[in-house]
């Protein structure tokens, strides 16, 4: 049997937000890698070997999964949302490249999902309709001071910004600091999303603005979309607000 591993994404929650080409790697499968919660989320079949993690070990688990596929095993390895964004595929390109020659001739397939900011974006209307970028908060890979630069010149090229891994109980200060960033570089009437738990039962959605935000009720489950100056809010007498970014532009 000729080995393979495919990455894939299983979207930011409900299973109709999952590609079927993602659905089809699980489904010729022999062994499955990935953090447990989402694991957990798949409908896996009897015989199919599970190898679970937990959330800081990712070089380890690619390894794991490369040598699988390497030993003539079908694997997948599960990253939420898009395995690209944040998540486990640029860890097995980082394993490959330090890792042995062998592991070079392996059959690695990236499956592209659904990521977090581009649910968020559906469910708002259109946020991200212009020029975008995406920021994660954590600085367990990357020192902070980067993340404050990235964040500040984002602002001052006056992107739409996306931000992921806005908090954590290791790191609760972040987002207090990334706001404090954002109060100093933009207007207080900027629009401001916390999009939490997109597309699961717990799904909240609070599109506010600058001046009014309370950072302190971000989680580990929600994305932050800091609007550009051109992103706009439409009420309505009921239900939530449209939100959207034009996508014509004044000289
Ligand atoms: N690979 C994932 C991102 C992993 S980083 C993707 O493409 O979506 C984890 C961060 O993604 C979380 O801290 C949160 O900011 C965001 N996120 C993931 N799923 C989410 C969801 N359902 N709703 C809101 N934010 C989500």
């Amino acid at each position: 049997m000729s080995g393979w591993l495919t990455i894939i994404g299983i979207g930011p929650g409900p299973a109709r937000w999952m590609t079927p080409a993602a659905l089809e790697a699980i489904a010729a499968a022999t062994d499955i890698f990935g953090y447990t919660s989402y694991v957990e989320r798949l409908a896996l079949k009897p015989g199919q070997t599970v190898h679970e993690s937990g959330n800081r070990v990712e070089l380890d688990r690619a390894g794991a999964a490369l040598d699988a596929a390497r030993s003539g095993r079908h694997a997948v390895l599960v990253s939420g949302g898009d395995p690209g964004v944040f998540a486990m595929a640029a860890a097995v390109f980082e394993a490959i490249e330090r890792g042995p020659k062998e592991w070079r001739s392996i059959d690695v397939v990236v499956e592209p999902g659904v990521t977090a900011m581009l649910a968020a974006a559906a469910r708002l209307g259109a946020p991200l309709g212009h020029d975008f970028c995406a920021i994660s908060l954590s600085d367990n890979l990357k020192p902070w001071s980067a993340i404050e630069k990235r964040l500040r010149l984002a602002c001052e090229a006056d992107f739409a910004i996306a931000l992921y891994n806005p908090a954590s109980l290791a790191r609760p200060e972040g987002i207090h600091r990334a706001f404090e960033v954002l109060r100093q570089a933009k207007p207080g009437n900027t629009v401001i999303v916390f999009a939490r738990a997109i597309g699961r039962d717990d799904e909240r959605m609070l599109v506010t603005d600058l001046a009014a935000a309370d950072p302190a009720t971000v989680d580990m489950q929600t994305l932050v979309i800091v609007g550009s100056s051109a992103t706009r809010v439409i009420s309505r007498d009921a239900g939530q607000p449209w939100v959207y970014t034009p996508r014509s532009m004044e000289a």
